[in-house]
């Protein structure tokens, strides 16, 4: 895990008690001023043009979180102002992801397109006030013409346009008299700034398209930094909180704020924190995107997905990604998270509320010869030795049973402490058998073992052969009781640390062609007969597994591998 060595994630709080992140910090001491008379009110402001990752997650965590913590509220805004990439589909998903992860916003959602109008009239003020000219040059050349950090821009030769002319083609932009890309507005700043994103930006530009809200009322679409700020002051956000690439926007936010704001309203501050970065993961919406349309993988919510319907679908609480978002803290400069600290908060809330069983992947049957043919009985096993409160359930024992076939081993090494001819091992919560035959087919492929079985070691019957310490031991299933089901081994999407940090290679390159495995056979034991869909358990020795929310049916399970019970990823690749 890369650490932020130069900011402490926390710094000591007053008290001693509680420590404090750096915008918890702004917040106290804004409160002990009684700025914005002990308002708190933040937002989360998606674009709807993707489904939420877990980078958006640790936005929302902490958003709300921070209005949790201070008697505040947060605000849900959609950010639509780019009518070519949005889709109802998108606001549906950000909203189910929001309350999925345990938090409500304000009221209703909000839509920076339900300011429009009022983003217009500020506009038709700034032109007014000599602050905003109509420019009629294309944008490449706008573009060429704002030189580079060290290099001042070069004045439009429209830059003097009278607040008059100004005026009437603004007017007649918006009424629709020109065509995408012949004239857009541009704020009067100063094309001498040393922030390129002072120089002269873009407030409105023509675009003849249908937006998902506002229909064909709109052909000028004010561009995110006019309308990101206003949006905000309107709202009467408090602490408008972002990732670290606004930080050099920030003068223009507030440059924007000065030219509509009226005293004595609530004024945005503009707070930046770094953005969440994963290893092995990507997180840019254009690539997720990618992978979707390519079929690459199985839709937004595929399981291998870090979207947050992915997350979900494989299995991952949302306490568990809100614990993760409250450990890994808020950062002042960019940064990798290790993937594993993720897996990390999930195996520990699953191992305190999953449920064990037994579960076997790939099996290998058992007769136990010296058992009774038409004898069933039931042991005693725990749903959770974490937690006593889970209770108890019984499981069928009989004749036949299925084991891993990695559990056992013809010409077993030494230290191979599962089952090999010749050998004991005891079935968990039953007894101890011996391995006494091995049958294969005519390949030569083991189809089946003979076992036999110690009457007297069946665990806490008490006996002193229940006592009986064996080197291994199996979980299984009775044959004749088990369930089929489907079970999907999900790993890791890509098989790189950082897939797209290659210069030379697409990220799409490092695809992992593990990522899935669909197993047929598998068995499961009888008490899951009716697992609900997204129900979480532990296979015993082999992971956390979940019901597959789409696709499992009653009497057609189909399991998600969630995670392995350890990470094999850490020892494999360090
Ligand atoms: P785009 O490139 O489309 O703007 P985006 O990831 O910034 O992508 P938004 O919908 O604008 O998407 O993001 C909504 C909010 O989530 C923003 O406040 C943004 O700063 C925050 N956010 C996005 N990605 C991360 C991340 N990786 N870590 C933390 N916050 C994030
Ligand atoms: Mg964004």
């Amino acid at each position: 895990m890369t650490e932020n060595k130069e900011v402490p994630a926390r710094t000591t709080g007053e008290e001693g008690k509680k420590s404090l992140n750096f915008i918890e910090s702004i917040i106290e001491e804004d409160l002990k001023n009684n700025k914005n008379n002990g308002v708190v009110l933040t937002r989360f402001p998606p674009e709807p043009n993707g489904y939420l990752h877990i980078g958006h997650a640790k936005s929302i965590c902490l958003n709300f979180g921070l209005a949790q913590r201070y008697n505040g509220k947060t605000n849900l805004r959609f950010d639509d102002t780019n009518p070519e990439k949005e889709e109802v589909e998108y606001v549906d998903s950000i909203m189910e992801d929001v309350r999925w992860l345990g938090f409500q916003w304000e009221g209703e959602p909000r839509y920076a397109s339900d300011y429009f109008q009022q983003l217009y009239d500020w506009a038709v003020n700034i032109i007014k006030n000599g602050y905003a000219y109509v420019d009629d040059q294309p944008a490449e050349l706008i573009s060429q013409q704002r030189g580079t950090p060290t290099q001042a821009g070069i004045e439009s030769p429209y830059r003097n346009r009278s607040v008059e002319e100004n005026l009437d083609l603004f007017i007649r932009m918006k009424n629709g008299e020109f065509k995408e890309g012949e004239k857009v507005l541009r704020a009067k700043i100063g094309m001498t700034s040393p922030n390129m994103h002072m120089r002269d930006p873009i407030m409105y530009r023509i675009l003849k398209r249908e937006h998902h809200r506002t229909g064909n009322n709109w052909c000028i679409y004010p561009m995110y930094d006019f309308a990101h700020g206003q949006s905000d002051y309107i709202e009467g956000i408090t602490h408008s909180v972002c990732t670290l690439e606004f930080e050099v926007h920030r003068p223009l936010y507030e440059w924007y704020l000065e030219n509509v704001y009226t005293e004595g309203d609530i004024k945005p501050r503009q707070i930046e924190f770094a953005r969440l970065n994963l290893s092995y993961t990507i997180m840019s919406k254009r690539k997720l995107l990618e992978l979707v349309q390519k079929n690459i993988v199985n839709g937004w919510d595929d399981p291998r997905m870090p979207t947050i319907s992915g997350l979900r679908r494989r299995g991952f609480t949302s306490a568990s990604i809100r614990k993760f978002a409250d450990t890994i803290g808020v950062a002042k400069r960019d940064n990798v998270i290790d993937v594993a600290v993720l897996e990390h908060s999930l195996r520990e809330d699953l191992n305190q509320t999953a449920a064990r069983v037994m579960a076997v992947l790939n099996p290998l049957k058992i007769v136990i010869t010296n058992y009774p043919e038409d004898k069933d009985e039931w042991v005693k096993i725990e749903n959770n030795p974490e937690d006593e409160t889970m209770g108890t359930r019984e499981m069928p024992f009989s004749r036949e049973i299925y084991i891993e076939q990695d559990d056992f081993m013809e010409d077993a090494p030494k230290k191979f402490f599962r089952l090999s001819p010749g050998n004991e091992v005891r079935l968990k919560a039953a007894y101890i058998i011996k391995c006494e035959e091995v049958i294969k087919n005519t390949d030569g492929n083991i189809t089946e073992l003979r076992c036999t079985y110690d009457p007297d070691s069946r665990s806490g019957s008490g006996t002193e052969a229940s006592q009986r310490k064996v080197k291994g031991t199996l979980h299984w299933v009775s044959a004749k009781h088990a369930i089929d089901v489907e079970v999907r081994l999900y790993d890791r999407l890509f098989n790189d640390e950082a897939p797209d940090g290659h210069k030379e290679k697409d990220y799409k390159e490092f695809i992992n062609p593990e990522s899935l495995k669909i197993l047929k056979n598998c068995k499961v034991e009888p008490s899951l007969k009716d697992a609900q869909a997204e129900s979480k358990y532990q296979f015993q020795r082999l992971g956390y597994f979940c019901v597959d929310k789409k696709d499992s049916k009653p009497g057609n399970l189909v399991f998600n591998r969630t995670v392995p019970l350890k990470d094999s990823w850490g020892k494999m690749n360090k």
